[in-house]
């Protein structure tokens, strides 16, 4: 993206994040991969193609995306030669695998919190249940004797 400077068509970057696909809902967040949603210091908002230094923007994320296959294709022309350890640099990444990467990070971190809330929940849950569980067999076992005895 073009925001390495903080500039965006002439205008100050006030905040970006990925753009939602038209799959996205609350529940099921869905980005895409290569295409920016900036907040420009006019108060537009204008997709941006994600690859470094690109100020391709449209005004709808759907007309960006075509777009970045012509940075795909030259990629593919590159040649490999040119892959070094430079390549697994994190600096030497595109901004939007850094992001992605970042995003995914934080992502993670977050469900493992939640996860590891869960199952302390369970185990409390588990604990309480287990001495009513014993005096409910107890009382079971009591029930069946009375009901033997008159028999
Ligand atoms: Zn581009």
């Amino acid at each position: 993206m073009a925001t390495l400077n903080g500039i965006l068509n002439g205008l100050e970057v006030i905040e970006f994040e990925f753009a939602e696909t038209p799959k996205s809902t609350p529940d099921n967040p869905r980005y895409f991969k290569e295409v920016l949603r900036v907040l420009l210091a006019d108060g537009t908002v204008v997709y941006n193609c994600a690859w470094t230094n690109c100020e391709f923007t449209r005004p709808k994320a759907s007309g960006v995306w075509p777009h970045v296959k012509a940075h795909k294709n030259q990629t593919t022309r590159t040649p490999k030669a040119t892959a070094d350890l430079s390549d697994i640099d994190v600096d030497g990444l595109p901004l939007a695998e850094v992001i992605d990467r970042a995003r995914k990070a934080t992502w993670y971190s977050v469900q493992l919190d939640a996860t590891q809330k869960k199952l302390d929940k369970a185990t409390r849950e588990v604990e309480e249940w287990k001495p009513r569980a014993k005096a409910a067999e107890t009382q079971l076992a009591s029930i069946r004797k009375a009901f033997s005895a008159v028999a």
